[in-house]
């Protein structure tokens, strides 16, 4: 579960997240949508502790990750991130990838990865190297190597942008199903209003720093909450 309250990072002067404030349960996925610049980047890089808020309050299943006083680091958080370039290790085969991130003992870590490599349907790659396979199974070794230590979090930025759209909606819908099994709160950034629509049970619509709109993919497409709202809809395909 992740809670945020009226979150607030400025840059020269310039609030580029103001007052944010949203709330995650687990199984969930939502979607930070909005246009270039809007602020989701910075948004998901203060929750995953790489980017530091002027104020506000972040907390992960309870724990206050930034406020009162306290920030964990990035490693203490228990987030998974998957980003556009999602650069897995080259010199490392797909199972110690995916292993990465792991602990406990040999068999345990290993009975981890091949499950999760079933469920992103590349069983059988565990000893072949990121450069032989394909952009979308790099993806899905990507998603695999984030939710093998069980994040309570996962945190998504464009992780589909760097693939062909032949692939992309085949890939979104494997994510999507891998993420639910897994049970993780998801928040995934986006600028693509489709994907949004396809893969959020719910929305959160940004603009100029702040969330403009909350809702579901039906309510937010159908009931936009001001015109540029509309428009931003409306380029869809
Ligand atoms: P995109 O869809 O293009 O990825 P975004 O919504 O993710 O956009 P952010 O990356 O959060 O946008 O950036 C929001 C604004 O903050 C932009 O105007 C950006 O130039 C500015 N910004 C982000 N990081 C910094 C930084 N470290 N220093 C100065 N300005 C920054
Ligand atoms: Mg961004």
């Amino acid at each position: 579960r992740l809670e945020i309250r009226a979150l607030t990072r400025s840059f020269g002067g310039r609030p580029v997240v103001n007052n944010v404030s949203l709330t995650i349960a687990p199984g969930q996925v939502t979607c930070l949508l909005g246009p270039s610049g809007c602020g989701k980047s910075t948004t998901l890089r203060m929750i995953a502790g790489v980017e530091t808020p002027d104020s506000g309050e972040i907390l992960i299943d309870g724990v206050p990750v930034f406020g009162a006083g306290r920030t964990l680091p990035p490693e203490a958080r228990g987030v998974g991130l998957m980003f556009q370039d999602f650069a897995l290790f080259p010199h490392l085969t797909v199972a110690r990838n995916v292993a990465f991130g792991l602990q406990g003992d040999r068999d345990s870590r290993m009975k981890r990865v091949s499950e999760l490599l079933e469920k992103v349907n590349l069983s059988g790659y565990g000893d072949k190297h990121p450069h032989q396979l394909s952009g979308g199974e790099q993806q899905r070794v990507a998603l695999a190597r984030a939710l093998a230590p069980r994040p309570r979090l996962m945190l998504m930025d464009e992780p589909f942008s760097g693939l062909d759209n032949r692939l992309r909606d085949g890939i979104r819908d494997t994510t999507l199903e891998v993420l639910k099994e897994e049970g993780a709160a998801v928040l995934l950034v986006t600028h693509e209003p489709d994907e949004a629509l396809r893969m959020a049970d719910e929305i959160a619509l940004m603009r100029g720093g702040h969330i403009v709109q909350r809702g579901s993919p039906y309510n937010v497409y159908n009931s936009p909450v001001d015109k540029a709202a509309a428009a931003f809809f409306s380029d869809i395909n």
